[in-house]
């Protein structure tokens, strides 16, 4: 052999040799797990965080049948961006992004460690969908008042991914079933929402009433008719929808991450609807849950 060829066969065992240890380094960290759930939770007023009602019930029952994941990847409503962000701090600060409520809710902190590597490889899936790194978001209300009553310990990493507001509904479906893979690796993915959510028309003086107004009866009816018929056209073409819909989503932000949770359905995935109730006239509760 020649010596430059010889160089250039080191070389490229070298490099290959590095991209198995990296990809060992990896497979150590990430290791190959049974299919994880996933969860899709009606979040609901921030006062679900410190109240006791039905709804954290079924949130805790839910996580009791849950495996224990390696890291938690969250969907919130509430971190709506001009692009795709995933955060990737060590550290998350719990956010208190609302007004108005009891100082004891700005007391609630949620210390999870943030996870830099599921960051990393969220990011890496992705592609070429362009996630950017961030380092200066957190923890807001839609992941953390719902994955306190899953994990109270606070024991699990939790990475929230921002939504993208300046994209259709299939740009969101496309880029969650990127990260598919992550439910092979002990991922669990919680997008948090609501499906119905007119806040402008909600019944403030009776926000714990259970009752949905004509329209919201009936966009509930059909929404659940097609998530339970895998009719995942029509969820995602949710704006080309009647009148009722329109009514019930006035706007994406609470809406999009039910479209995540669909993205990410396997074949083989049972579907489980719970917390499925409609409250103050036009909000909904329902939560899915997506499991083998
Ligand atoms: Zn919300």
């Amino acid at each position: 052999m020649q010596r430059k060829q010889f160089i250039k066969s080191t070389l490229l065992t070298l490099g290959a040799m590095s991209n198995l240890q990296t990809l060992y380094a990896q497979q150590q960290q990430w290791p190959l797990t049974p299919l994880m759930p996933v969860l899709f939770l009606g979040h609901g007023s921030p006062m679900n965080a410190i109240e006791e009602n039905e709804f954290v019930t079924g949130f805790r029952q839910q996580a009791m049948l849950l495996p224990t994941p390696v890291a938690i990847l969250c969907i919130s409503a509430h971190w709506y961006t001009d692009g795709t962000f995933v955060t990737a701090m060590e550290q998350p600060r719990t956010i208190h992004d609302f007004g108005g409520f009891p100082p004891q809710l700005y007391q609630v902190q949620y210390p999870a460690k943030g996870s830099v590597t599921l960051a990393i490889e969220t990011k890496k899936l992705a592609e070429p969908i362009k996630v950017g790194l961030d380092e200066s978001w957190g923890l807001d209300h839609g992941a953390w008042s719902v994955i306190k009553h899953l994990y109270p310990k606070a024991n699990i990493p939790v990475v929230q991914l921002s939504i993208d507001y300046t994209k259709p509904a299939s740009y969101h479906y496309d880029l969650a079933t990127q990260l598919k893979q992550l439910r092979q690796h002990g991922v669990l993915i919680i997008s948090s929402g609501n499906i119905i959510h007119n806040l402008a028309m909600a019944d403030f003086a009776n926000l714990n009433k259970k009752y949905g107004y004509d329209w919201a009866i009936e966009a509930h009816q059909a929404l659940n008719k097609h998530l339970q018929n895998g009719n995942y056209d029509v969820l995602i073409d949710y704006k080309k929808q009647n009148k009722a819909w329109q009514l019930a989503i006035p706007t994406p932000d609470h809406y999009l991450p039910l479209i995540y949770a669909l993205a990410l359905q396997d074949k083989k995935d049972q579907m489980l609807l719970f917390n499925d109730t409609l409250l103050a006239g036009s909000l909904s509760m329902t939560s899915v849950k997506l499991f083998q």
